[in-house]
Protein backbone atom coordinates (compact mmCIF):
# COMPACT_ATOMS: atom_id res chain seq x y z
CA UNK A 1 0.00 0.00 0.00
CA UNK A 2 1.36 3.55 -0.48
CA UNK A 3 -0.58 7.04 -0.37
CA UNK A 4 -0.77 9.37 -3.47
CA UNK A 5 -0.93 13.33 -2.73
CA UNK A 6 -2.86 15.05 -5.53
CA UNK A 7 -3.98 19.07 -6.01
CA UNK A 8 -6.59 19.03 -7.87
CA UNK A 9 -9.59 21.34 -8.73
CA UNK A 10 -12.52 21.03 -6.79
CA UNK A 11 -14.76 19.55 -9.37
CA UNK A 12 -12.07 16.70 -9.75
CA UNK A 13 -11.19 16.33 -6.16
CA UNK A 14 -15.36 15.73 -5.97
CA UNK A 15 -14.99 12.57 -8.71
CA UNK A 16 -11.90 11.45 -7.11
CA UNK A 17 -13.93 11.65 -3.30
CA UNK A 18 -16.80 9.32 -5.03
CA UNK A 19 -14.73 6.83 -6.81
CA UNK A 20 -11.38 6.39 -4.29
CA UNK A 21 -10.40 5.74 -0.92
CA UNK A 22 -9.33 9.34 0.52
CA UNK A 23 -6.59 9.03 2.99
CA UNK A 24 -6.52 12.98 3.84
CA UNK A 25 -7.99 15.89 2.59
CA UNK A 26 -8.11 19.83 2.82
CA UNK A 27 -9.35 22.90 0.85
CA UNK A 28 -6.40 25.63 -0.17
CA UNK A 29 -8.50 28.83 -0.44
CA UNK A 30 -5.41 30.54 0.03
CA UNK A 31 -5.50 31.71 -3.91
CA UNK A 32 -8.50 32.28 -6.35
CA UNK A 33 -7.71 29.65 -8.07
CA UNK A 34 -8.67 27.04 -5.50
CA UNK A 35 -7.32 23.56 -5.16
CA UNK A 36 -8.46 20.81 -3.08
CA UNK A 37 -5.35 18.37 -1.27
CA UNK A 38 -6.22 14.66 -2.05
CA UNK A 39 -4.12 11.97 -0.18
CA UNK A 40 -5.15 8.77 -1.67
CA UNK A 41 -4.61 4.70 -0.41
CA UNK A 42 -2.85 3.35 -3.62
CA UNK A 43 -1.34 -0.32 -4.06
CA UNK A 44 1.84 -1.57 -5.12
CA UNK A 45 1.64 -1.00 -8.54
CA UNK A 46 -0.12 2.69 -7.78
CA UNK A 47 -3.97 1.56 -8.59
CA UNK A 48 -6.24 3.91 -6.38
CA UNK A 49 -7.95 1.62 -4.04
CA UNK A 50 -11.31 1.97 -4.58
CA UNK A 51 -14.16 3.79 -2.36
CA UNK A 52 -15.91 0.74 -1.30
CA UNK A 53 -13.02 -1.49 -0.66
CA UNK A 54 -12.42 -1.94 4.05
CA UNK A 55 -11.19 0.89 5.71
CA UNK A 56 -7.44 1.00 6.20
CA UNK A 57 -6.75 -1.45 9.16
CA UNK A 58 -5.89 -0.05 12.39
CA UNK A 59 -5.96 -1.30 15.92
CA UNK A 60 -9.80 -2.19 16.92
CA UNK A 61 -10.03 -1.66 20.75
CA UNK A 62 -9.89 -4.01 23.38
CA UNK A 63 -12.00 -3.41 26.63
CA UNK A 64 -11.67 -5.72 29.07
CA UNK A 65 -14.65 -6.77 31.54
CA UNK A 66 -13.98 -5.42 35.29
CA UNK A 67 -15.33 -6.53 38.21
CA UNK A 68 -15.53 -5.36 41.72
CA UNK A 69 -12.08 -7.33 42.46
CA UNK A 70 -10.55 -5.04 39.54
CA UNK A 71 -8.60 -1.72 40.27
CA UNK A 72 -10.51 1.14 40.77
CA UNK A 73 -10.13 4.75 39.12
CA UNK A 74 -12.76 7.99 40.02
CA UNK A 75 -13.13 9.99 37.18
CA UNK A 76 -14.79 13.49 38.16
CA UNK A 77 -16.38 14.75 35.25
CA UNK A 78 -17.72 12.62 31.91
CA UNK A 79 -16.42 15.44 29.06
CA UNK A 80 -14.07 14.28 26.75
CA UNK A 81 -11.36 14.06 29.25
CA UNK A 82 -13.44 11.94 31.79
CA UNK A 83 -14.57 9.58 28.68
CA UNK A 84 -11.76 8.74 27.14
CA UNK A 85 -10.03 8.42 30.31
CA UNK A 86 -12.57 5.54 31.35
CA UNK A 87 -12.13 3.75 27.83
CA UNK A 88 -8.23 3.60 28.22
CA UNK A 89 -8.58 2.41 31.98
CA UNK A 90 -11.10 -0.43 30.92
CA UNK A 91 -8.78 -1.62 28.04
CA UNK A 92 -6.39 -2.18 30.98
CA UNK A 93 -8.58 -3.62 33.37
CA UNK A 94 -9.15 -1.27 35.66
CA UNK A 95 -12.67 -0.51 36.67
CA UNK A 96 -13.79 3.60 35.89
CA UNK A 97 -16.10 5.15 38.13
CA UNK A 98 -17.83 8.41 36.71
CA UNK A 99 -19.36 11.06 38.35
CA UNK A 100 -20.84 13.67 36.87
CA UNK A 101 -22.66 16.77 37.79
CA UNK A 102 -25.36 16.54 34.55
CA UNK A 103 -27.60 14.34 33.21
CA UNK A 104 -27.34 11.59 30.57
CA UNK A 105 -27.44 13.35 27.03
CA UNK A 106 -31.16 12.94 26.33
CA UNK A 107 -32.40 14.66 28.88
CA UNK A 108 -29.77 16.85 28.73
CA UNK A 109 -31.35 17.67 25.26
CA UNK A 110 -34.57 18.63 27.12
CA UNK A 111 -32.94 21.11 29.38
CA UNK A 112 -30.86 22.70 26.09
CA UNK A 113 -34.30 23.25 24.14
CA UNK A 114 -35.97 24.71 27.08
CA UNK A 115 -32.76 27.31 27.41
CA UNK A 116 -32.82 28.03 24.07
CA UNK A 117 -36.27 28.89 23.89
CA UNK A 118 -35.54 31.00 27.49
CA UNK A 119 -37.81 29.12 29.19
CA UNK A 120 -35.42 28.04 31.95
CA UNK A 121 -31.81 27.44 32.62
CA UNK A 122 -30.94 24.48 34.80
CA UNK A 123 -27.31 25.08 36.37
CA UNK A 124 -26.50 21.73 36.26
CA UNK A 125 -27.42 20.94 32.43
CA UNK A 126 -26.74 22.68 29.89
CA UNK A 127 -24.06 23.33 27.29
CA UNK A 128 -21.32 22.90 30.26
CA UNK A 129 -22.58 20.52 31.97
CA UNK A 130 -23.95 16.99 31.62
CA UNK A 131 -22.95 13.26 29.62
CA UNK A 132 -20.67 14.26 27.12
CA UNK A 133 -19.21 17.70 28.83
CA UNK A 134 -19.19 20.61 26.54
CA UNK A 135 -18.26 18.76 23.73
CA UNK A 136 -21.40 17.07 23.33
CA UNK A 137 -23.53 19.94 21.66
CA UNK A 138 -20.23 21.30 20.07
CA UNK A 139 -19.53 21.56 17.08
CA UNK A 140 -17.30 18.52 16.98
CA UNK A 141 -14.07 20.01 15.08
CA UNK A 142 -11.65 17.49 15.90
CA UNK A 143 -8.59 18.63 15.95
CA UNK A 144 -5.97 20.33 18.41
CA UNK A 145 -3.54 23.06 17.66
CA UNK A 146 -0.96 20.50 19.07
CA UNK A 147 0.66 17.92 17.62
CA UNK A 148 2.93 17.23 20.22
CA UNK A 149 0.75 15.58 23.00
CA UNK A 150 0.20 12.23 21.77
CA UNK A 151 -1.61 9.98 19.10
CA UNK A 152 -4.10 11.60 18.03
CA UNK A 153 -4.84 9.13 15.16
CA UNK A 154 -5.86 7.01 18.43
CA UNK A 155 -9.11 9.79 19.44
CA UNK A 156 -9.75 9.56 16.22
CA UNK A 157 -10.12 6.09 15.97
CA UNK A 158 -12.12 5.83 18.73
CA UNK A 159 -14.70 8.35 18.13
CA UNK A 160 -14.57 6.33 14.34
CA UNK A 161 -15.49 3.08 16.91
CA UNK A 162 -18.22 4.56 18.55
CA UNK A 163 -19.92 5.50 15.22
CA UNK A 164 -18.25 9.14 13.50
CA UNK A 165 -18.73 8.85 9.82
CA UNK A 166 -15.08 7.75 7.77
CA UNK A 167 -14.21 10.84 7.00
CA UNK A 168 -12.63 11.68 10.61
CA UNK A 169 -9.85 9.25 9.97
CA UNK A 170 -8.93 11.68 7.15
CA UNK A 171 -10.33 14.87 6.87
CA UNK A 172 -7.43 17.68 7.53
CA UNK A 173 -10.53 19.32 9.79
CA UNK A 174 -12.70 16.85 10.47
CA UNK A 175 -15.86 17.67 11.91
CA UNK A 176 -18.62 15.47 13.02
CA UNK A 177 -21.39 18.00 14.22
CA UNK A 178 -23.71 18.59 16.97
CA UNK A 179 -26.72 16.39 15.90
CA UNK A 180 -24.10 13.41 15.82
CA UNK A 181 -22.22 13.48 18.68
CA UNK A 182 -24.85 12.55 20.84
CA UNK A 183 -25.74 9.24 19.98
CA UNK A 184 -21.85 8.58 19.82
CA UNK A 185 -21.48 9.68 23.58
CA UNK A 186 -24.48 7.50 24.56
CA UNK A 187 -22.65 4.67 22.41
CA UNK A 188 -19.50 5.15 24.82
CA UNK A 189 -21.17 5.22 27.87
CA UNK A 190 -22.85 1.88 26.61
CA UNK A 191 -19.17 0.51 26.53
CA UNK A 192 -17.86 1.51 29.62
CA UNK A 193 -21.48 0.27 31.30
CA UNK A 194 -21.39 -3.10 29.61
CA UNK A 195 -18.24 -3.70 30.44
CA UNK A 196 -19.00 -3.55 33.98
CA UNK A 197 -17.74 0.40 34.83
CA UNK A 198 -19.78 2.64 36.52
CA UNK A 199 -21.51 6.17 36.01
CA UNK A 200 -23.46 8.12 38.49
CA UNK A 201 -25.10 10.96 37.29
CA UNK A 202 -26.20 14.17 38.55
CA UNK A 203 -23.25 13.67 41.20
CA UNK A 204 -21.43 16.38 41.74
CA UNK A 205 -18.27 15.92 43.86
CA UNK A 206 -18.24 18.56 46.55
CA UNK A 207 -15.50 17.39 48.27
CA UNK A 208 -12.26 15.61 48.32
CA UNK A 209 -12.97 13.68 51.30
CA UNK A 210 -13.91 10.18 49.62
CA UNK A 211 -14.87 7.13 51.61
CA UNK A 212 -12.66 4.82 50.04
CA UNK A 213 -9.93 6.87 48.50
CA UNK A 214 -8.27 5.81 45.26
CA UNK A 215 -6.34 7.57 42.33
CA UNK A 216 -8.99 10.57 41.20
CA UNK A 217 -8.95 12.00 37.48
CA UNK A 218 -10.47 15.17 37.70
CA UNK A 219 -11.47 15.88 34.28
CA UNK A 220 -13.55 18.67 35.49
CA UNK A 221 -13.82 21.01 32.27
CA UNK A 222 -13.16 24.65 32.73
CA UNK A 223 -16.59 25.94 33.44
CA UNK A 224 -16.82 24.36 36.97
CA UNK A 225 -16.09 28.26 39.04
CA UNK A 226 -17.84 25.86 42.20
CA UNK A 227 -15.57 23.02 41.98
CA UNK A 228 -12.27 25.17 41.42
CA UNK A 229 -13.34 27.36 44.67
CA UNK A 230 -13.46 23.76 46.07
CA UNK A 231 -10.43 22.35 45.52
CA UNK A 232 -9.02 25.72 46.30
CA UNK A 233 -10.14 25.21 50.01
CA UNK A 234 -9.30 21.83 50.29
CA UNK A 235 -5.56 23.34 49.61
CA UNK A 236 -5.16 21.58 45.67
CA UNK A 237 -2.32 23.59 43.48
CA UNK A 238 -3.96 26.09 41.35
CA UNK A 239 -2.39 28.89 39.50
CA UNK A 240 -3.94 31.62 37.22
CA UNK A 241 -2.81 31.11 33.32
CA UNK A 242 -3.32 33.33 30.07
CA UNK A 243 -6.41 32.80 28.59
CA UNK A 244 -8.63 34.87 26.06
CA UNK A 245 -12.18 36.50 26.34
CA UNK A 246 -13.87 38.23 23.52
CA UNK A 247 -17.01 38.03 21.33
CA UNK A 248 -18.65 36.10 18.67
CA UNK A 249 -18.97 37.63 15.78
CA UNK A 250 -21.89 36.24 12.77
CA UNK A 251 -21.55 36.95 9.55
CA UNK A 252 -24.05 36.06 6.67
CA UNK A 253 -22.35 32.77 5.14
CA UNK A 254 -22.89 33.68 1.79
CA UNK A 255 -20.40 36.84 2.45
CA UNK A 256 -18.13 34.69 3.91
CA UNK A 257 -17.88 32.62 1.29
CA UNK A 258 -17.72 35.61 -1.00
CA UNK A 259 -14.97 36.27 0.77
CA UNK A 260 -12.59 33.70 1.07
CA UNK A 261 -13.55 31.59 -1.47
CA UNK A 262 -13.24 34.93 -3.44
CA UNK A 263 -15.91 35.60 -5.52
CA UNK A 264 -16.60 31.72 -6.67
CA UNK A 265 -19.49 30.83 -8.25
CA UNK A 266 -22.55 29.14 -5.97
CA UNK A 267 -21.55 25.73 -8.00
CA UNK A 268 -17.93 25.86 -6.46
CA UNK A 269 -19.31 26.35 -3.21
CA UNK A 270 -21.17 23.66 -3.19
CA UNK A 271 -18.61 21.61 -3.93
CA UNK A 272 -16.28 22.93 -1.38
CA UNK A 273 -18.87 23.40 1.49
CA UNK A 274 -19.01 26.33 3.12
CA UNK A 275 -16.12 28.75 3.95
CA UNK A 276 -14.65 28.78 7.14
CA UNK A 277 -11.50 31.00 8.33
CA UNK A 278 -8.92 31.97 10.61
CA UNK A 279 -7.64 35.14 11.88
CA UNK A 280 -5.00 36.54 13.32
CA UNK A 281 -3.31 39.50 13.89
CA UNK A 282 -1.18 41.52 16.82
CA UNK A 283 -2.76 44.75 18.60
CA UNK A 284 0.03 46.47 20.82
CA UNK A 285 2.03 43.05 21.10
CA UNK A 286 -1.18 41.46 22.23
CA UNK A 287 -2.99 38.21 19.97
CA UNK A 288 -6.75 38.85 18.84
CA UNK A 289 -7.72 36.14 17.13
CA UNK A 290 -10.47 33.94 15.60
CA UNK A 291 -11.54 30.76 17.78
CA UNK A 292 -13.37 27.66 16.72
CA UNK A 293 -15.08 29.29 13.42
CA UNK A 294 -18.27 27.62 12.48
CA UNK A 295 -19.52 27.51 9.04
CA UNK A 296 -22.95 27.55 8.61
CA UNK A 297 -23.96 27.05 12.21
CA UNK A 298 -25.46 28.65 15.33
CA UNK A 299 -24.59 30.74 18.14
CA UNK A 300 -25.73 29.32 21.39
CA UNK A 301 -26.12 30.53 24.99
CA UNK A 302 -22.94 28.49 26.70
CA UNK A 303 -23.13 29.50 30.75
CA UNK A 304 -22.81 27.54 33.55
CA UNK A 305 -24.63 29.89 35.83
CA UNK A 306 -27.56 32.34 35.49
CA UNK A 307 -25.95 35.31 36.42
CA UNK A 308 -23.59 35.40 33.69
CA UNK A 309 -24.19 35.80 29.93
CA UNK A 310 -21.37 33.70 27.74
CA UNK A 311 -22.31 32.18 24.10
CA UNK A 312 -20.64 29.82 22.19
CA UNK A 313 -20.78 28.08 18.52
CA UNK A 314 -21.69 25.02 17.27
CA UNK A 315 -23.31 23.77 14.07
CA UNK A 316 -24.48 20.62 12.59
CA UNK A 317 -22.72 17.75 10.44
CA UNK A 318 -24.24 19.76 7.44
CA UNK A 319 -23.38 23.07 8.06
CA UNK A 320 -25.82 24.40 6.32
CA UNK A 321 -27.22 27.63 8.30
CA UNK A 322 -27.18 30.63 6.36
CA UNK A 323 -25.06 32.16 9.75
CA UNK A 324 -21.07 32.34 9.62
CA UNK A 325 -19.80 32.23 13.40
CA UNK A 326 -17.09 32.62 15.30
CA UNK A 327 -15.55 33.81 18.84
CA UNK A 328 -13.23 36.62 18.37
CA UNK A 329 -10.95 37.03 21.41
CA UNK A 330 -8.00 38.70 23.03
CA UNK A 331 -5.27 37.32 25.22
CA UNK A 332 -5.34 38.24 28.67
CA UNK A 333 -2.46 37.66 31.13
CA UNK A 334 -3.18 37.66 34.04
CA UNK A 335 -1.16 38.34 37.42
CA UNK A 336 -2.93 37.67 40.67
CA UNK A 337 -4.12 34.12 41.87
CA UNK A 338 -6.32 31.40 40.15
CA UNK A 339 -9.43 32.67 41.71
CA UNK A 340 -8.83 36.56 40.96
CA UNK A 341 -8.65 35.42 37.32
CA UNK A 342 -12.24 33.26 37.39
CA UNK A 343 -13.67 36.51 39.33
CA UNK A 344 -12.20 38.78 36.97
CA UNK A 345 -14.23 36.14 33.99
CA UNK A 346 -17.15 36.17 36.06
CA UNK A 347 -17.29 40.01 36.15
CA UNK A 348 -17.01 40.37 32.34
CA UNK A 349 -20.57 37.60 31.62
CA UNK A 350 -22.10 39.37 34.29
CA UNK A 351 -21.58 42.54 32.52
CA UNK A 352 -22.70 40.87 29.77
CA UNK A 353 -26.04 39.65 31.76
CA UNK A 354 -26.78 42.68 33.21
CA UNK A 355 -26.67 44.45 29.34
CA UNK A 356 -28.24 41.76 28.05
CA UNK A 357 -31.47 40.26 28.77
CA UNK A 358 -33.57 38.95 31.81
CA UNK A 359 -32.95 34.95 30.33
CA UNK A 360 -30.25 34.07 28.24
CA UNK A 361 -30.90 37.28 25.62
CA UNK A 362 -27.58 38.20 25.01
CA UNK A 363 -26.18 42.30 24.68
CA UNK A 364 -25.27 42.43 20.55
CA UNK A 365 -23.66 45.57 18.10
CA UNK A 366 -23.90 45.43 14.43
CA UNK A 367 -19.66 44.95 13.92
CA UNK A 368 -19.17 48.26 12.39
CA UNK A 369 -21.13 50.32 14.89
CA UNK A 370 -18.61 48.46 17.37
CA UNK A 371 -15.78 49.37 15.48
CA UNK A 372 -16.98 52.78 15.08
CA UNK A 373 -18.42 53.87 18.71
CA UNK A 374 -22.17 53.84 17.68
CA UNK A 375 -25.61 52.71 18.75
CA UNK A 376 -27.46 50.03 16.80
CA UNK A 377 -30.67 50.75 16.50
CA UNK A 378 -31.44 47.84 14.81
CA UNK A 379 -29.83 44.43 14.40
CA UNK A 380 -29.72 41.98 12.01
CA UNK A 381 -31.36 38.38 11.59
CA UNK A 382 -29.25 36.34 13.98
CA UNK A 383 -28.42 32.64 14.18
CA UNK A 384 -28.71 33.01 18.60
CA UNK A 385 -32.31 31.48 19.27
CA UNK A 386 -32.56 32.87 22.81
CA UNK A 387 -32.86 36.49 21.41
CA UNK A 388 -30.20 39.30 21.15
CA UNK A 389 -30.36 43.05 22.81
CA UNK A 390 -29.14 46.02 21.54
CA UNK A 391 -26.33 47.38 23.54
CA UNK A 392 -22.80 49.50 23.18
CA UNK A 393 -20.44 46.89 23.46
CA UNK A 394 -17.80 49.11 23.06
CA UNK A 395 -18.75 51.34 25.90
CA UNK A 396 -18.68 48.74 28.35
CA UNK A 397 -16.26 45.63 27.35
CA UNK A 398 -13.46 46.50 30.12
CA UNK A 399 -9.60 47.49 28.40
CA UNK A 400 -7.58 45.91 26.50
CA UNK A 401 -11.11 44.08 25.14
CA UNK A 402 -12.68 46.33 23.32
CA UNK A 403 -10.21 48.86 22.01
CA UNK A 404 -8.09 45.39 20.79
CA UNK A 405 -11.19 43.98 18.96
CA UNK A 406 -11.61 47.27 17.32
CA UNK A 407 -8.48 47.26 16.01
CA UNK A 408 -8.12 43.56 15.23
CA UNK A 409 -11.57 43.57 12.95
CA UNK A 410 -10.13 46.78 11.16
CA UNK A 411 -6.75 44.56 10.65
CA UNK A 412 -8.64 41.80 9.24
CA UNK A 413 -10.99 43.41 6.71
CA UNK A 414 -7.67 45.18 5.46
CA UNK A 415 -6.73 41.49 4.46
CA UNK A 416 -10.23 40.34 3.70
CA UNK A 417 -12.21 44.02 2.49
CA UNK A 418 -15.77 43.28 3.69
CA UNK A 419 -15.27 41.48 6.73
CA UNK A 420 -15.28 44.33 8.72
CA UNK A 421 -19.22 45.03 7.96
CA UNK A 422 -22.61 46.73 9.90
CA UNK A 423 -24.54 42.84 7.87
CA UNK A 424 -22.38 41.72 10.79
CA UNK A 425 -22.82 41.32 14.47
CA UNK A 426 -21.23 40.43 17.23
CA UNK A 427 -22.38 38.80 20.41
CA UNK A 428 -21.22 39.39 24.40
CA UNK A 429 -19.55 37.47 25.76
CA UNK A 430 -17.42 34.38 24.49
CA UNK A 431 -15.62 33.93 27.70
CA UNK A 432 -14.77 30.17 27.81
CA UNK A 433 -12.66 29.74 25.35
CA UNK A 434 -10.48 28.47 27.08
CA UNK A 435 -9.16 28.10 30.89
CA UNK A 436 -7.75 31.04 33.21
CA UNK A 437 -6.94 27.87 35.71
CA UNK A 438 -4.53 25.36 35.81
CA UNK A 439 -4.33 22.52 38.73
CA UNK A 440 -0.80 22.42 38.85
CA UNK A 441 0.40 19.08 38.09
CA UNK A 442 4.05 16.72 37.71
CA UNK A 443 4.96 16.96 33.76
CA UNK A 444 6.10 13.52 33.79
CA UNK A 445 3.73 11.67 36.08
CA UNK A 446 0.87 14.08 35.90
CA UNK A 447 -0.31 13.93 39.61
CA UNK A 448 -0.94 16.63 41.20
CA UNK A 449 2.12 18.81 43.19
CA UNK A 450 -0.50 19.14 46.12
CA UNK A 451 -2.12 15.67 46.13
CA UNK A 452 -0.79 12.83 44.32
CA UNK A 453 -3.89 10.73 43.98
CA UNK A 454 -5.20 13.16 42.05
CA UNK A 455 -4.74 12.94 38.06
CA UNK A 456 -6.30 16.58 36.69
CA UNK A 457 -6.49 16.37 33.07
CA UNK A 458 -8.36 17.83 30.33
CA UNK A 459 -9.36 21.33 29.66
CA UNK A 460 -10.12 22.21 33.27
CA UNK A 461 -6.66 21.40 34.08
CA UNK A 462 -5.23 23.96 31.61
CA UNK A 463 -3.66 21.37 29.73
CA UNK A 464 -5.60 20.78 26.96
CA UNK A 465 -7.81 22.63 24.73
CA UNK A 466 -10.94 21.54 22.35
CA UNK A 467 -12.17 18.05 22.25
CA UNK A 468 -9.16 15.99 20.48
CA UNK A 469 -6.68 17.15 23.25
CA UNK A 470 -8.97 17.12 25.93
CA UNK A 471 -10.14 13.55 24.91
CA UNK A 472 -6.20 12.76 24.56
CA UNK A 473 -5.07 14.29 27.89
CA UNK A 474 -7.85 12.15 29.48
CA UNK A 475 -5.90 9.08 27.43
CA UNK A 476 -2.42 10.04 29.16
CA UNK A 477 -4.28 10.26 32.70
CA UNK A 478 -5.31 6.67 32.34
CA UNK A 479 -2.33 5.40 31.44
CA UNK A 480 -0.47 7.10 34.30
CA UNK A 481 -3.24 5.33 36.94
CA UNK A 482 -2.20 1.87 34.87
CA UNK A 483 1.23 2.35 35.66
CA UNK A 484 0.53 3.04 39.27
CA UNK A 485 -1.33 0.20 39.38
CA UNK A 486 1.05 -2.21 36.81
CA UNK A 487 -1.47 -3.21 34.53
CA UNK A 488 0.51 -1.47 31.40
CA UNK A 489 -0.34 -3.97 28.55
C1 LIG B 1 -20.87 25.29 22.37
C2 LIG B 1 -19.47 24.75 22.37
C3 LIG B 1 -18.86 24.43 21.16
C4 LIG B 1 -17.57 23.89 21.14
N1 LIG B 1 -17.04 23.50 19.94
C5 LIG B 1 -15.87 22.83 19.93
C6 LIG B 1 -15.37 22.27 18.72
O1 LIG B 1 -15.98 22.36 17.67
N2 LIG B 1 -14.17 21.62 18.77
C7 LIG B 1 -13.47 21.48 19.92
O2 LIG B 1 -12.39 20.87 19.90
N3 LIG B 1 -13.93 21.99 21.09
C8 LIG B 1 -15.11 22.64 21.12
N4 LIG B 1 -15.60 23.14 22.30
C9 LIG B 1 -14.78 22.97 23.51
C10 LIG B 1 -14.83 21.52 23.99
O3 LIG B 1 -16.15 21.14 24.15
C11 LIG B 1 -14.05 21.39 25.27
O4 LIG B 1 -12.71 21.77 24.99
C12 LIG B 1 -14.03 19.95 25.77
O5 LIG B 1 -15.33 19.48 25.96
C13 LIG B 1 -13.24 19.86 27.08
O6 LIG B 1 -13.29 18.55 27.53
P1 LIG B 1 -13.14 18.19 29.08
O7 LIG B 1 -13.50 16.76 29.19
O8 LIG B 1 -11.81 18.61 29.55
O9 LIG B 1 -14.20 19.10 29.85
P2 LIG B 1 -15.78 19.24 29.66
O10 LIG B 1 -16.21 18.80 28.32
O11 LIG B 1 -16.09 20.63 30.07
O12 LIG B 1 -16.40 18.20 30.71
C14 LIG B 1 -16.30 18.38 32.09
C15 LIG B 1 -17.43 17.63 32.76
O13 LIG B 1 -17.20 17.65 34.16
C16 LIG B 1 -18.44 17.80 34.83
N5 LIG B 1 -18.16 18.34 36.18
C17 LIG B 1 -17.62 19.55 36.48
N6 LIG B 1 -17.49 19.69 37.80
C18 LIG B 1 -17.97 18.54 38.36
C19 LIG B 1 -18.13 18.11 39.69
N7 LIG B 1 -17.78 18.85 40.74
N8 LIG B 1 -18.68 16.88 39.92
C20 LIG B 1 -19.07 16.10 38.87
N9 LIG B 1 -18.96 16.48 37.59
C21 LIG B 1 -18.40 17.68 37.32
C22 LIG B 1 -19.23 18.73 33.95
O14 LIG B 1 -20.61 18.59 34.15
C23 LIG B 1 -18.79 18.28 32.55
O15 LIG B 1 -19.69 17.35 32.00
C24 LIG B 1 -16.87 23.70 22.36
C25 LIG B 1 -17.47 24.05 23.58
C26 LIG B 1 -18.76 24.57 23.59
C27 LIG B 1 -19.39 24.93 24.91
Amino acid sequence: MQQVVLIVRPEEAKQLEAAYRVVRRSVDARQKDIKVNLTLLADDEGHYIPIDAPLPHYEQPHFQQVTSDSPVAYIVGAGPAGLFAALTLLEHGIKPIIFERGKPVSERKRDIALLNRNEAFNPESNYCFGEGGAGTFSDGKLFSRSKKRGNMQRVMELFHHFGAADNILYEAHAHIGSDKLPRIIQNIRECILAHGGEIHFEFRVESLAFRDPCPTILAIGHSAHDTYRMLDREGVALEAKGFALGVRAEHPQALINKLFYHNQPPSVVNLLGNASYSLVTQVNGRGVYSFCMCPGGHIVPAGSDSDGCVVNGMSASHRNSPFANSGMVVELHPTGTALDALDYQEHIEHLAKEYGGPNAQAPAQRMRDFVEGRDSTTLPACSYLPGLVPSRLDQWLPEPIGSSLQQGFRDFDRKYHGFLTNDAVIVGVESRSSSPVRIIRDATRMQSVSHPWLYPCGEGAGYAGGITSSALDGINAALKIAEHYGTTL
